[in-house]
Formats: C-alpha cells, structure tokens, sequence
C-alpha cells in the first residue's frame, strides 16, 4: 500500500508532462464532467452532449445551449 497518495486524478495519464496548473484545470473540468448532469426542464439526469455546449435531454428530447463541458444550468 502506498503510505502517500498521489494528487493527479485524471490527469496521470499525462505523467509529468504538460504543467501542473494545465493538469490541475483538465483535472477540474473532467470531475465536473463525469457527474451525472441534470435536464434543467424535467429535472432527471439523461443529458447527452452534442457537441461544444449544445444538450439534449434523453427523457423529454428538449434541445438546448449550457456550457461547454457540463449542462451549467440550474447548478
Ligand atoms: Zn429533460
């Protein structure tokens, strides 16, 4: 067992490469992003990512604009 964790998360992958305030600020997109995000209009989770901040919501199929790696309304 190591006796001191590691603070890297998802940014390991990169090993030491790329800065530290850069892996710090993917490490902090990427936790947000694999949380489960919420329809702002039926309130469920479900939403898929279309593209750069375009959602949709796969219980009532609304269509719409949140941010661009999580839906970022009603948070
Ligand atoms: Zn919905």
């Amino acid at each position: 067992m190591p006796t001191k964790l590691k603070k890297t998360k998802s940014a390991g992958r990169f090993g030491s490469r790329y800065g530290k305030k850069v892996r710090a600020k993917l490490v902090k997109v990427e936790t947000n992003q694999r949380k489960k995000q919420v329809c702002p209009f039926c309130k469920k989770p479900g939403v898929k990512r279309l593209s750069k901040g375009i959602w949709k919501c796969s219980k009532c199929d609304k269509k719409f604009a949140g941010d661009t790696y999580t839906v970022g309304i009603g948070e």
